[in-house]
């Protein structure tokens, strides 16, 4: 866990655990996640379904469904008044989490009904969350709210401000939801497979939209996805997530150009490349993920690894140390103290 300040750190997740207790067994969905976000910039949370991605998003705001809850770890968030809040212990239902969640740190979902109530008007929804968490008026919220929907690219925003849900499309509710999550100008956006529900054309849009408005309003984003395409397009920096946790770190070149992770590797050489002619079949990565009742001890991700030491990997759980340009848990680049 790290103990030290990193500069330009707006959130600081370390030793972050979540976990699920079921009449089964402890799924631990979150198992010691380390992960930073800095002003200003867009991180992606990349990984396969069921990586803990979400699940861990979801801990920065406090909204785990039981039989989760948070066990371990900080969620360190730097205030712009630069009070440090830590967020996995501050106190459900406090004035100071429901400020939180919603003004400096918003949430958008892969399905817009998530955030959208189904029965009242678009504009009016928008309206309530300006008046939740700022100081104006009816009419000015009002204002606001038209602006923000224009700004959002939805056409006539003054008629749609008295639009329900249901009529508008997939990717108009999209904008509606990020008018409304963005409504109160957050330091912070999660988006959380923001585009996945989307036909290509209008997951571009929706990301040129997010990536503007990123620009615009100075703010942070962590997009979950598990889309490389995706990455390759909006990030500045990648965590690749793999049985809650993070496995490497870094921008996005170092990701992309100079993976170090066995996973990350293996990732990477899943993908196509334009201009690259290699016959035959792309390769796969080996096995499937494990049964999250079922981890294996060590490393995670040992049972599908080509490079696994035994009497090393199923031993402990690798730390994050710096590899080549990025930070990467794996004992190719640590020894089992965790020493680099
Ligand atoms: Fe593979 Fe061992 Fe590294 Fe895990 S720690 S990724 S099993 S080499």
């Amino acid at each position: 866990m790290r103990t030290e300040a990193v500069p330009g750190a707006l959130l600081e997740i370390s030793g972050l655990k979540t976990h699920f207790f079921t009449e089964d067994g402890v799924v631990k969905a979150v198992d010691g996640v380390d992960l930073t976000v800095y002003q200003n910039r867009t991180i992606c949370i990349l990984g396969e379904s069921g990586c803990g991605k979400s699940i861990m998003a979801r801990s920065i705001l406090r909204i785990v469904d039981a039989p989760g809850r948070i066990t371990d770890g900080r969620i360190l968030y730097r205030a712009a008044d630069g009070r440090e809040i830590d967020l996995a212990t501050a106190r459900q239902g406090s004035a100071q989490l429901r400020q939180i969640r919603g003004q400096d740190i918003a949430m958008i979902f892969q399905e817009p009904m998530t955030s959208l109530g189904p029965i009242q008007k678009i504009g009016k929804q928008i309206v309530e969350t300006i008046l939740l968490h700022r100081k104006v008026s009816k009419a000015e919220a009002k204002e606001e709210a038209i602006e923000m929907l224009d700004r959002v690219g939805i056409p006539d925003p003054r008629q749609r401000f008295e639009a329900y849900p249901f009529e508008l499309s997939g990717g108009m509710r999209q904008r509606a939801m990020i008018a409304m999550a963005l409504s109160c100008q957050p330091r912070l956006l999660i988006a959380d497979e923001p585009t996945t529900a989307l036909d290509v054309t209008t997951q571009a849009q929706i990301l040129d939209l997010i990536a503007e408005l990123k620009e615009e309003f100075a703010m942070a984003v962590m997009l979950i996805t598990h889309d490389l395409g995706v990455v390759a397009e909006v990030a500045e920096d990648v965590a690749v997530m793999y049985m809650g946790r993070v496995v490497e770190e870094g921008d996005v070149y170092a990701i992309f150009e100079n993976p170090q992770h066995p996973y990350t590797r293996a990732l990477m050489a899943s993908v196509p490349r334009i201009g690259v002619t290699k016959s035959g079949r792309l390769p796969a990565i080996k096995g499937m993920v494990p049964h999250p009742l079922a981890r294996p001890s060590g490393c995670p991700f040992r049972t599908r690894c080509d490079s696994a030491m035994p009497g090393v990997c199923d031993t402990s759980v690798p730390d994050l140390v710096p590899a080549g340009d990025s930070r990467t848990a794996c004992f190719l680049f640590s020894d089992a103290t965790g020493n680099g």
